[in-house]
This record gives C-alpha cells, sequence and structure tokens, in this order.
C-alpha cells in the first residue's frame, strides 16, 4: 500500500466562497501514482467545508443562499462572547461538511456523473488549507 499526501492552500478575496478544486485534486491523485484507493480531501479548519456537487453557477447560489438562511451571520451568537465574531462560519461549516472521500479507480477519481469536489469556504481572507490524502496501490 501507498500513502501520498499534499496540501491545498487558500486565501479567499471574500468572507465566503466556493471554489472547484477537482482538477487539483486529480493532479495530486496522477502524482501519487495510485491506481486503485482512496482520496480523502478535508478542510483543516472549523470555519470551512468540502462537498462533493455539480459545477453549476446557480446551484452554487442556492448553496449560499441556503447556508445563510439556516445559519445566518448574526452579532448575538454566544461565541461571540470569546471576543470573535464567527459564529455562522462555524455553523455553516457544520452543515456542509468539512471532509469528502473519493474512490479512485484506474487511476482516475471515480465519480457518479457531474460530481465535482468543492471547497467551501465560510469565514475567508485569510490562509487556510485542505489537506489531500490518497491511499491504495
Ligand atoms: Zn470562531
Amino acid at each position: 500500500m501507498k500513502a501520498h499526501t499534499e496540501y491545498l492552500w487558500f486565501h479567499t478575496k471574500n468572507k465566503r466562497e466556493y471554489i472547484n478544486i477537482t482538477e487539483r485534486v486529480e493532479e495530486i491523485v496522477r502524482k501519487s501514482g495510485i491506481k486503485e484507493g482512496f482520496a480523502l480531501v478535508s478542510a483543516m479548519h472549523i470555519t470551512a467545508g468540502v462537498y462533493i456537487n455539480d459545477a453549476e453557477s446557480g446551484l452554487i447560489r442556492d448553496i449560499d443562499e441556503w447556508v445563510e438562511k439556516l445559519a445566518p451571520f448574526r452579532h448575538d451568537y454566544r461565541h461571540h462572547r470569546t471576543g470573535e465574531t464567527n459564529g455562522d462560519a462555524h455553523l455553516k461549516s457544520l452543515l456542509i461538511g468539512h471532509e469528502v472521500i473519493v474512490p479512485i479507480t484506474d487511476g482516475q477519481l471515480d465519480f457518479g456523473p457531474w460530481q465535482q469536489i468543492y471547497y467551501a469556504e465560510f469565514d475567508g481572507q485569510r490562509d487556510k488549507r485542505v489537506i489531500v490524502k490518497v491511499i491504495g496501490v
């Protein structure tokens, strides 16, 4: 069994952004030389997420509206008593989830139709990273 680990760095212009990282993960899988196995893609922060869904701009705006509706930016979160202002970003991260596992078959990410990997930033404008760990043979 082989293992290959890389980190993807992000520093978004906006507080909230949704970034398609599929090609970057595919490149890491290619470099790993692993033909059969799994790729774990996991946000290393508690105010960001990783998800798999359609790369369709209307859907991305719908997802953004949905997380903002369920976990709106507010000033009165108890978490803010610590001096932070990102209570909504923690809750949005919980809604989206922080990692995905993608099967690798024949050296390729083995996706179903329209599946793409996204990094979801909820408290950006600073350095953040995602770990990509490829395991297999
Ligand atoms: Zn916080």
